[in-house]
Order: C-alpha cells, then structure tokens, then sequence
C-alpha cells in the first residue's frame, strides 16, 4: 500500500505529508469522483441512453474466454490500448490565464467516441476511468494509484487491477509510467 507507507514515513519524521504538500486532498477528490464515474453504466439523456449497460457487456464478451485474472485483467488491457489514443486535456481560460483542466470523461462519452470515431481520445484519468470501470463489471478488482514525478504532486494517474493469481494489484498503464521508478508520492484508492 504505496500511500500507507508514505504516511507512515511521514509519522517516523514526525510530520502529516498530506498537510505538508496539500495536494493529496484535492487529488482523494478527483479519486473519489472518477470512482462514482468509472461504473456508470446508465448512459445519459445527451446519448439517449443508448450505451445504457455497455460497460457490463463489454466487459462479460472481453472477459468470456479468460480462465484466470490474468487472461481476464489482459483482454481488458489490450482492448482499451486499441480503442483509444491518448490527448492531453485542453488547456482552459480561467482569469486571463491558460492552464490544464482536468476534465473526466463517462464511460458512455468514451463509448461514444469509439463507435464514431474508431478510438477515444483519453488522457491518463480517462483511461483509468474506462478500464477500472470494465475490471468492476467483469467483476475483478480494482483501483486507481495516483503517483507524483516530483515528490510534490500527483500528477499522474493510473487503474490496478488485483491478479488473484499472482497476488499482485497489476497496473494497467497505457502509458506505461512505472511507479516503482516514478517514485516520489503516491495514493490508492480500490475501486
Ligand atoms: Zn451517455
């Protein structure tokens, strides 16, 4: 548990790494909503429901033929690399100033963009989203692992997947940051 153990370094220094950076809050947040987000599977009025409970079958029809979570967490992995593309957020206006926004994407948008355009274009949540949303409903395990290339702040963020097999929480990461050699801060969250 990367976070539990920042935190206990924290203790053993005799300081709160959370309140020292101040980040962690505001990245729990954005943790906590793609959470609610990733299992949607109502669709919305915009799209007239018409992805409505395409997250569960997309996720039993990749998984059907997998005997184990590593077959199973590997079908989802690849079928998520070849129907998206990666694109960072667009920048925004906000008071005069162009910067990033951090815009999080339904599975039903990303659904969306599939069926039209062949591949999503997601960024790291976006993917995190699609794939911690289609582990859950294929009935798997997973989570998301914020990480930081700093120390300071979480500035990345990928899904996990528990390998019951191995007995290792597997990240899936299209693009492949490793957070062993990431490094700096982390946080969890299970799905
Ligand atoms: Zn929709």
């Amino acid at each position: 548990m990367p976070h539990e153990f920042t935190q206990k370094i924290g203790e053993f220094l005799g300081i709160d790494i959370d309140k020292m950076f101040g980040t962690s809050v505001a990245a729990r947040q954005t943790l906590e909503v793609m959470k609610a987000l990733c299992v949607q599977d109502d669709c919305c009025q915009y799209h007239q429901y018409k992805y409505r409970g395409m997250l569960h079958q997309t996720a039993r029809r990749l998984t059907a033929a997998g005997s184990n979570d590593t077959q199973k967490i590997g079908a989802i992995f690849s079928w998520v690399l070849t129907h998206t593309r990666f694109q960072p957020d667009p920048k925004v206006q906000y008071q005069g100033k162009m910067v990033e926004s951090d815009y999080l994407k339904k599975p039903c948008v990303i659904f969306d963009e599939i069926e039209s355009t062949g591949k999503a274009a997601c960024d790291c949540d976006d993917h995190s989203i699609i794939l911690a949303g289609l582990f859950k409903h294929a009935g798997l395990h997973p989570g998301f692992l914020a990480i930081s290339g700093n120390g300071k702040y979480l500035d990345h963020v990928t899904a996990f997947c528990f390998n019951s097999e191995k007995g290792i929480n597997q990240v899936c990461d299209p693009q492949n940051f490793d957070p062993r050699t990431y490094g700096g801060k982390t946080l969890e969250m299970w799905v």
